[in-house]
């Protein structure tokens, strides 16, 4: 069990307009995560990278969003099993889960390996998701910094 970044983010700008989408992550499992879930323009995209490791949508156990912006939470409609974690909110369906409270600095974790944390961020509410593995202590932050 390792992190897998399914596809690389960026911000550019050309032609006088702005472009950026997030990585999309999957830590293979059990359980099964996918942290940030791009555009809703991107799940052809993620349908088909899942595959390529065996996996559908209903295999993921839970979504990270690390925080609100839309290039983070477009596809998290395609999982409609998991456990959705956007920003500080945790919730299955239309049940918010009111029993956990990052703000405190309280961890939500998911796994024995796998843990999601409050981190500074571009919004208030930002997570990261902390994995670990044979590749040692990751972290997954989501939009630390531009790539250009
Ligand atoms: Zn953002």
């Amino acid at each position: 069990m390792a992190p897998i970044v399914l596809f690389d983010g960026y911000s550019k700008f050309q032609d006088g307009n702005y472009y950026a989408n997030c990585s999309c992550v999957l830590i293979k499992g059990p359980p099964n995560v996918v942290i940030d879930t791009m555009t809703a323009w991107d799940g052809e995209r993620i349908l088909e990278a899942l595959q390529k490791h065996s996996l559908t949508c209903d295999d993921i156990n839970y979504v990270v969003c690390t925080h609100g912006h839309s290039d983070h939470i477009g596809c998290n409609y395609l999982f409609k099993k998991a456990i959705h974690i956007v920003g500080h909110a945790v919730s299955f369906r239309d049940k918010y889960f009111s029993d956990h409270n990052f703000a405190n600095g309280e961890e939500y974790i998911i796994s024995d390996n796998i843990k999601v944390i409050s981190t500074p961020g571009h919004t208030l509410q930002d997570v990261s998701v902390i994995v670990q593995s044979n590749m040692g202590i990751t972290a997954i932050t989501g939009d630390l910094f531009e790539k250009i």
